[in-house]
């Protein structure tokens, strides 16, 4: 699990840095006005050769042979690059343990790893034919305590040779107690007072090893520390104080040679307390980040924009015609993306908010704006049904608007006239899903691109539609409440409305809990609220990764139900092809079926005001996040809603986490924030192909501060020296370099 999700993480911070190296060249046109010097943009930005060193491979470093060459490649390369010196150093420790040298056997702890001086009092060697038992070796500390040595096939002449017969060595390793005695099985060191003199004062521990010893890769790690050249200092001299930070080189030096042994958390949920350290290499780390988006936005701004907005009659005439009056938060974030419209520069704006706040109608008005002032719209979906819906509740909403359909399933008849159509502006808005990045689609005159459920969507589909049109602005909006952190880190470039507000008249959702063994009564309950007129969601365990297991569940499921409720029963899978899906979905909100069993198809979304029971089996294999999606598809009407969860026991730490923070809240920021401490940043934002940034040493669900820092230290360095150019610019370059966001350094030319 967790190699998966380092080679999850790992991938998806390359797909970043592939984005945005494809950006530059697609964003430097030759006749951009804006681009400095045209093909000086695209020249490959030269690494200073300062850093060469660490980006050779770890191979070329003193100690490593053919035996553990591989074993690294499998622990630090990528299908795409060998495992780097730079790699090795950036493969932290995740603790350490202080070698302590105890006076006496007895006053050593149990369990735990000690350093003891010993005199070699006796030899017990295996005796031939023995089987498994052990060569033992009887040692006695200085007042006369005496401890086993245990040794288990190992040869006699190499043991005699560590451990020969009243010679005084220092032992560490962990001792235990058998049958009432104390002994040390296989100690990790055997050391002389020469050798002790040698030892590292802290043994680092570090996490994933591929089969080699945590030695094997501290020895590496030192090894790669002598190619660290001298860098210029990137960070604020006086910041540094202030902070109690260390150097850059230094920081690496205390992670891989610690004088101390870390500090332990005393949540284990929880990370430990970052040492300085740690702290700098963080801080590195998120600026490197944080400054690339910074350069990305500055240079996306730089383009000159146009005004997309009218003088409001069209949006206004939409807006009066709803059929319900905007809340607070909707009108201001109206408000906010119409002033970025009518400004005469390119808006990224991020539209986040909970599952039912109501984001379609802003995005709407939004829209009407663009059309107000002569341009085209798009609104993008990431799934059909989505994209369906969006444009099935849009068309009573839009009065004069023409708004067009287009999905991955029209005919090729309907498509060439969509396409037709569009070129040509007869179409005001066109809705669709990712076949909108399809290159063959032209716009006459896009002027506003809406993209929903944005987590789906990366930093290079952002671009790509950027490139359909010239100075098109963006509105991308987010269903799952992104922590402030997160935000910043991915959308760190955009700016950001939120809709913190529900529609006025929404009943609290009543969630509760429930063993899975008494699923009877809550069919039996079912029952009552079918008979009274309720509509039932029932979401199927997610069994594994496998979509047919999920899919036999659910069919099984489906079965059992409609056993009791017969054809007021439903199924949805995402096996299905569109138009049956279409269809069931179609049935469920028009009240055919009442009780709509589905796989997690439902998750983003998908709006049934009427329904107002989400039953959701095997709740405890979900995510936060996605329990609070779900639950999000309730609740949608002015009906009491509830949510039942469904849990097989007995529960992880996690997972009883996880259910008791959905049983007592329902404000999406404060679940993803504790969806973000509770699994990691890796797994927030779900999809693999999201192509958004991880990191290699911060760890964002703790780093916060810090990334706020950095984004305001970003943004005023972007601010100042645009081009890197003064001496703290030219040491930022070799950060940029360093972390592997040179992509960004194109972006504002060789220069
Ligand atoms: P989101 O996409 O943010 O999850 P939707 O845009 O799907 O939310 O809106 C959820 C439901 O709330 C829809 O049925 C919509 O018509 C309704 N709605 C939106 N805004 C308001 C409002 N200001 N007052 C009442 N109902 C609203
Ligand atoms: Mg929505």
């Amino acid at each position: 699990m967790i190699r998966r999700l380092r080679h999850h993480v790992r991938r998806t911070a390359m797909t970043d840095a592939r984005a945005l190296q494809d950006a530059a060249p697609r964003d430097a046109a030759p006749n951009d006005p804006e681009a400095p010097g045209g093909e000086a943009v695209r020249a490959p930005a030269l690494r200073p050769s300062l850093l060469d060193p660490l980006f050779a491979p770890a191979r070329t470093l003193p100690g490593i042979g053919p035996k553990m060459a591989p074993l690294i490649e499998k622990l630090l390369g990528t299908p795409e690059r060998e495992a780097r010196v730079v790699d090795l150093l950036f493969h932290l420790p995740q603790g350490g343990v202080a070698r302590k040298l105890m006076g006496s056997v007895g006053e050593a702890p149990v369990g735990e790893p000690v350093t003891l001086g010993v005199t070699v009092v006796e030899h017990r060697p295996a005796q031939i034919g023995s089987g498994r038992r052990p060569h033992r070796v009887v040692v006695e500390d200085a007042s006369g305590h005496d401890i086993t040595l245990v040794f288990f096939g190992m040869p006699r002449p190499r043991v005699e040779k560590m451990l020969p017969l009243g010679a005084h060595r220092y032992i560490t390793g962990r001792i235990d107690l058998w049958d009432g005695t104390r002994q040390m099985v296989h100690p990790s060191r055997i050391v002389d007072e020469a050798g002790l003199a040698e030892l590292p004062a802290v043994e680092p521990v570090y996490g994933a090893t591929e089969g080699l010893t945590s030695r094997a890769i501290n020895k590496l790690a030192v090894a790669a520390l002598d190619r660290l050249p001298v860098l210029p200092e990137w960070q604020d001299a006086a910041w540094l104080e202030k902070n109690r930070l260390p150097a850059f080189a230094d920081a690496l030096r205390a992670e891989h040679r610690p004088e101390e042994a870390p500090p332990k958390a005393e949540d284990p949920l929880q990370p430990p307390p970052a040492t300085p350290s740690r702290k700098r290499l963080a801080y590195d780390e998120l600026l490197a980040s944080q400054l690339a988006l910074a350069l990305l936005r500055a240079r996306q701004r730089r383009k000159a924009g146009r005004v997309n907005a009218g003088d409001g009659a069209l949006s206004g005439r939409i807006e009066a015609t709803l059929p319900f009056a905007l809340t607070g938060a909707q009108a201001r974030a109206v408000a906010e993306i119409r002033a970025d419209l009518a400004a005469p520069r390119r808006m990224l704006r991020l539209l986040q908010g909970d599952v039912g706040s109501g984001k379609t109608a802003v995005a709407l008005l939004a829209l009407a704006s663009a059309v107000e002032a002569g341009r085209q719209g798009a609104l993008m979906a990431p799934t059909e049904i989505l994209a369906r819906q969006h444009f099935e509740r849009l068309k009573p909403l839009a009065g004069s608007l023409r708004l067009r359909l287009m999905t991955g399933r029209d005919r090729a008849a309907e498509r060439k006239s969509t396409l037709a159509d569009l070129a040509a502006g007869e179409i005001d808005i066109l809705v669709g899903t990712h076949a909108l990045f399809q290159e063959a689609v032209t716009f006459r005159d896009l002027g506003l691109a809406v993209v929903d459920e944005q987590h789906r969507f990366g930093v290079h589909q952002r671009l790509a539609l950027g490139a359909k049109g010239e100075a098109v602005d963006f509105l991308v909006m987010t269903a799952t409440p992104i922590p402030r952190t997160l935000a910043l880190t991915f959308f760190g470039d955009m700016d950001v409305s939120v809709l913190d507000e529900k529609p006025a008249g929404r009943q609290p959702i009543r969630t509760i809990t429930l063993p899975t063994e008494r699923i009877d009564e809550v069919v039996a309950g079912l029952a009552r609220a079918i008979a009274g007129g309720e509509r039932v969601y029932w979401i199927c365990p997610l069994v594994e990764e496998s979509e047919f297991i999920d899919l036999a569940a659910a069919a099984e499921r489906f079965d059992d139900l409609q056993r009791h409720f017969g054809a007021a029963v439903g199924l949805i899978h995402g096996k299905m092809p569109g138009p049956e899906k279409d269809a069931a979905m179609a049935r469920f909100a028009a009240g055919e079926t009442k009780l709509l069993v589905s796989t997690t198809v439902v998750e983003v979304g998908v709006d049934v005001p009427e329904a107002t029971i989400m039953v959701i089996e095997h709740a405890e294999r979900f995510g936060l996040a996605q329990l609070h999606q779900l639950r999000g598809r309730v609740g949608r009407g002015s009906k009491a809603s509830s949510c039942l969860l469904l849990y097989r026991g007995p529960l992880g730490q996690v997972s009883r986490a996880r259910l008791e923070m959905m049983r007592s809240s329902e404000d999406g920021f404060r679940i993803a924030e504790a969806d973000l401490k509770l699994r990691g940043e890796g797994e927030v934002l779900g999809t693999r192909q999201s192509g958004l940034a991880a990191f290699r040493l911060a760890r964002i669900e703790s780093d916060g501060a810090l990334l706020e820092a950095a984004r305001d230290d970003a943004r005023m360095i972007v601010e100042r020296d645009p081009g890197l150019k003064s001496p703290r610019g030219q040491a930022l370059r070799g950060l940029l370099y360093l972390f592997e966001r040179e992509a960004a350094i194109r972006l504002i030319g060789a220069g």
